[in-house]
């Protein structure tokens, strides 16, 4: 009885250890599996990171490419795949030589080489590259090496910017501002050749016509009791044509001396200068009455001052010369600073000019009135856009037939 007490105590305390054993192992177990519950949700996370950057990589449209220390390709986005003419998987696993040509190849490589010899890896240079459609395209490289989390170097990150369009837009401007300074300096040459020509010419026009006018008058002083009526009107009449002639002749002169004997632009006043027109328009002005009004706080700008004394010279005397019958001429001058220019603006009361004929006014010996009505010439207004132009600006005219006009120019301000 004591022995079988005994033995049923030995199961007892054996059944207790195998439930112990049991409780140790289902604790196991219990562990095990929420380590693998762990693990998966770990995994899972990775994915999904690996998932966001690769979406993230594709829709970067500069290519981008990881490779490891020994060069071969781990990663890389589509668009780093489809100028090599690859998918992604195609790539990955390959090394530059497999993609591109033992050139280009042979430089990435030992641009990598480089990168990893340096102290802060990060490189950028210039090259070309052959994409997979054989195009030939400028590239900057971007790269840098990356560190595994035991500080050893995992390989390096490469983008790859297209700067062929860059480069070639450069180059079209270059070859566009080239082209543009030929022309300039050519336009150059040919008006300066123009204006030699008119000068040369308007010069020696003068001598025979002087010649016609003499021997006019000596005609008519040998003949004059010998010549009738209707003679003497010829001769008269050609006499008149030869000091028209003249007076073309010396406008066209002074036409072609703007800007060719002109001196250095230095800083002027321009009350100065109006003044000085003002002075030299005094008779017209005091004979129509004409009232004249200068805004006090004009510029000062650089400009050659006979020139500038010209140009509003012949503004301020149109104004009296096409001043609408019976009314007193009135004339304003205003002035503007803008960006890069002054604005200058001679408003006055008179004829005004219908819109078809604003450019026209401005071309040598082109005028809307007779000679019978106005005295003129026809190229005042040409010698102001010449003048105009000589200082960097422009000219035009606002107007209204029977309100009035206004005569625009700018002068450019010196470069900063
Ligand atoms: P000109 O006065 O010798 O004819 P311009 O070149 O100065 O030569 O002017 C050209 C033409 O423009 C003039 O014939 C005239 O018809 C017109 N014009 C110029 N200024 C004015 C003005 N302020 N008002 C009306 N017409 C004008």
């Amino acid at each position: 009885m004591l022995a079988l007490l005994h033995r049923l105590d030995r199961l007892a305390e054996a059944g207790r250890e195998m439930a112990e054993r049991l409780r140790r192992q289902q604790a196991a177990i219990d562990s095990a599996a929420r380590d693998d519950t762990e693990r998966k949700r770990a995994e899972a996370a990775l994915r999904d990171q690996v998932a966001f950057l690769s979406t993230l990589l594709d829709t970067i449209p500069s290519p981008i490419y990881y490779k490891d220390a020994a060069g071969f390709y781990l990663g890389c986005n589509r668009a780093f795949a489809a100028i090599h003419g690859r998918t992604v998987d195609e790539v990955v696993g390959r090394r530059a030589a497999d993609l591109m040509g033992p050139a280009l190849a042979g430089l990435d490589d030992n641009a990598d080489t480089c990168l990893a010899a340096l102290e802060d890896p990060f490189q950028v240079y210039e090259t070309q590259i052959d994409f997979a459609d054989g195009s030939r395209h400028d590239i900057l490289f971007s790269k840098a090496l990356y560190r595994q989390s035991d500080g050893s170097v995992g390989g390096l990150v490469g983008v790859m910017s297209d700067t062929t369009d860059r480069s070639r837009h450069e180059q079209q401007i270059a070859e566009a501002r080239d082209r543009m300074a030929r022309q300039a300096e050519e336009l150059r040459r040919s008006n300066a050749e123009l204006e030699q020509f008119a000068y040369v010419a308007s010069h020696d026009l003068r001598e025979p016509l002087r010649m016609v006018t003499s021997y006019l008058s000596l005609l008519q002083r040998r003949y004059e009791d010998r010549l009738d009526d209707d003679a003497r009107d010829f001769i008269g009449f050609a006499r008149d044509g030869a000091t028209r002639m003249d007076r073309l002749i010396l406008d066209l002169l002074d036409y072609s001396r703007v800007g060719r004997r002109s001196k250095a632009m230095a800083p002027i006043p321009v009350a100065e200068v109006i003044a000085a027109a003002r002075h030299n328009l005094q008779v017209a002005l005091a004979e129509s009455a004409a009232i004249l009004r200068v805004p006090p706080d004009l510029p000062v700008v650089p400009a050659d001052d006979n020139e500038l004394t010209r140009l509003f010279q012949n503004l301020i005397g149109n104004a009296v010369k096409y001043r609408s019958p019976g009314t007193v001429p009135e004339i304003s001058i205003d002035w503007a600073d803008e960006p890069g220019c002054w604005r200058f603006g001679v408003t006055d009361n008179g004829l005004g000019i219908a819109a078809e004929h604003f450019d026209r006014i401005f071309m040598v010996f082109q005028r809307l009135h007779g000679r019978g009505d106005y005295d003129g010439t026809g190229i005042g207004l040409a010698i102001c856009r010449k003048i105009v132009e000589h200082h960097g600006g422009r000219i035009w005219v606002t107007s209204e037939p029977g309100r009035g006009s206004t005569f625009h120019f700018t002068l450019a301000k010196p470069a900063e």
